[in-house]
């Protein structure tokens, strides 16, 4: 049992993890959201599942991964001294964004101490200062920052969800962790029919929207497109829609810190998006 912590804009007090509908801005879950508690529940939840709205509902109560449901869990209860004093949201990250976008990033996973802190797709951590800095500097974010749920950032045009919805330790999903998670990547890219650019955020992210590709019948290039900064790809869904896969080093320290990624660099990827889907 955690002692409740004031939330860093509401100032309401939460326990860690957050329980649904306690009043955590932008909570998607409820007392009545379905918990999918294996893989099978994930395939047959996602599948149930008619809008993004109710896709991040069911995806925030998520509890299919054991591993990774302690570890997020035991994140929260023990916080990093430069949070102690905050509530940790503790529960997976939903996807993030317009509901109806054009373009679509796929990452990797939350960090322990960003979104799994603040509950918010990339919010909170050093990843996500870069990563809104460029989608503001593009157009597609109201405000460069991102700090915490309920600071007033909006997105326009693109959404934002990760190959596993949930912390790992290491930063690295277990293959099976990854394949238990697909199903909510799938019925994501089946929602957004809107979709006609996606940015696949480093090589995890490419693979995965690959495989989500494949799984749900679209045309994906033989031989299998690789996975490079502003490497391209088209792929063609059952409609016959074209939908244009673009891949940019992920906006990790590593990369950033080393140059590997320059801010440059992930403004040309993003205004290409832009373009390509304008
Ligand atoms: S990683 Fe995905 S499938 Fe696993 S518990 Fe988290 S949300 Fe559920």
């Amino acid at each position: 049992m955690t002692v409740p912590l004031p939330h860093p804009v509401t100032r309401e007090p939460f326990d860690s993890p957050v329980a649904p509908a306690t009043g955590w801005p932008g909570d998607p879950g409820s007392t009545t959201t379905s918990v999918a508690s294996s893989p099978r529940a994930v395939e047959r939840l996602a599948a149930g599942c008619a809008s993004v709205e109710e896709l991040a509902e069911v995806v925030s109560v998520c509890r299919a991964c054991p591993r990774l449901v302690a570890w997020r869990e035991q994140v929260a209860s023990e916080k990093r001294a430069a949070y102690a004093e905050e509530p940790y949201w503790g529960r997976p990250a939903p996807s993030f964004g317009d509901p109806d976008p054009r373009v679509l990033i796929v990452g990797l996973a939350p960090a322990a101490h960003g979104a799994n802190r603040t509950g918010r797709m990339f919010t909170g951590d050093r990843s996500g200062d870069w990563l809104y800095a460029a989608l503001h500097r593009v157009g597609f974010a109201n405000q460069p920052r991102s700090v915490a749920a309920g600071d007033g950032l909006v997105l326009t045009g693109i959404r934002i969800t990760a190959t596993a919805h949930c912390a790992p330790p290491d930063n690295k999903p277990s293959t099976i962790e990854k394949r238990t998670c697909a199903p909510w990547l799938d019925r994501e890219l089946d929602l957004t029919s809107s979709v006609q650019v996606i940015v696949a955020l480093g090589g995890i992210g490419w693979e995965a929207t690959l495989s989500a590709a494949r799984r749900l019948g679209w045309q994906v290039p033989r031989p299998k497109p690789r996975f490079g900064h502003e490497a391209m790809a088209h792929l063609t869904r059952p409609d016959g829609r074209v939908v244009t896969l673009l891949g940019s080093y992920h906006v990790s320290q590593q990369n950033t810190f080393t140059r590997r990624l320059t801010e440059p660099m992930l403004d040309a990827v993003l205004r290409t998006a832009r373009e390509l889907a304008n």
